[in-house]
């Protein structure tokens, strides 16, 4: 029988879209996921398992899974034999330290004798050891910002993206942990035939990732003004540049990425660059 590779992405939960999306993009599509443990992929020797995201390590460690879509903050967590292979730029977070808003914080010595509640039990005890602090962890499952409120503990360590439910429970970030993003985790013993299929998702993956970070551009330009224009254009090899029909104009088309963007468009209209057009690029094979 061939040879399938299991990767397993979250259930259902904040991974969960961004992790079948990107799969997707990547040509591996399976029917109906969520109400199945377990789901092949059409086209692409992959099946996809679904399943708790706190549970995924322990999965991969066993090789019940070979490869996971995750949050690194659950690989830190977790400490079971997992490898993170690529960061996937999605579900960015921190995890962090929050106390009550009215409360005079003077630094993490302020945790010193505090009781904190959390669902990242090891992370924070390592935090705590590396700044000589001696504070006690409850362990909570879900919903560890009411924690304060009810007077379970002095204060959080939790995870935080906008800030939002901080806010409304009355707390205020005070120290940032770690920072985390989703990522393309392995576990530890994947065969050969696993190892190549691995590679040709690792290469989809990243040409979906560089497609999605880079932008198509295409101007018009006095002839005189090309060089300025070409040394404004960070990056990629060369632009393309074609002769227009109009007698001393030509055309322009290069790469550039999402993050250069806006700074790049006001440079390249101060040099002269005309009916400026930008594309978004469905794939780039890197
Ligand atoms: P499980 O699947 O085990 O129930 P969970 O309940 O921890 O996991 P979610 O709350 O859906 O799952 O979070 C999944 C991941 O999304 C987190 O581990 C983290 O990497 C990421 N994430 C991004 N932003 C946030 C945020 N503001 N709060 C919580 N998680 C976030
Ligand atoms: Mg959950």
């Amino acid at each position: 029988m061939e040879e399938k590779l299991k990767i397993a992405v979250q259930k259902s939960g904040r991974l969960h879209d961004g992790s079948i999306s990107l799969l997707k993009e990547c040509g591996i599509r399976i029917d109906n996921g969520r109400d199945q443990l377990i789901a092949p992929a059409r086209d692409f020797p992959v099946e996809v398992l679904f399943l708790r995201n706190s549970d995924i390590p322990q999965y991969l460690e066993d090789g019940v899974a070979d490869m996971a879509i995750l949050g690194e903050n659950v690989v830190i967590e977790k400490q079971k034999q997992v490898e993170v292979v690529e960061k996937l730029g999605f579900s960015r977070c921190r995890l962090s330290l929050a106390v009550p808003k009215n409360t005079e914080y003077t630094g993490p010595e302020w945790f010193k004798n505090r009781k904190l509640a959390t669902s990242y039990p090891n992370t924070l005890e390592k935090y705590l050891e590396e700044n000589n602090i001696k504070a006690e962890i409850h362990e909570i499952s879900g919903s560890v910002e009411i924690a304060p409120n009810i007077g379970l503990a002095d204060g959080i360590c939790d995870l935080v993206s906008s800030g939002s439910t901080l806010f409304k429970n009355n707390l205020k970030e005070v120290e940032v942990m770690l920072r985390s993003e989703a990522a393309l985790v392995k576990g530890p013993d994947l065969n050969r035939e696993k190892v190549a299929i691995a590679d040709e998702l690792l290469f989809r993956l990243r040409s979906v990732m560089a497609s999605r970070n880079n932008k198509y551009i295409l101007l018009n330009a006095p002839n005189e003004k090309i060089d300025d224009i070409c040394n404004v254009l960070p990056g990629m090899k060369s632009p393309t540049i074609m002769p227009l029909a109009m007698e001393g104009w030509s055309s322009l088309h290069s790469v550039i990425s999402e993050k250069d963007f806006w700074a790049v468009i006001g440079k390249l209209k101060e040099n002269g660059a005309q009916g400026i057009l930008v594309i978004p690029i469905e794939k780039m094979v890197v």
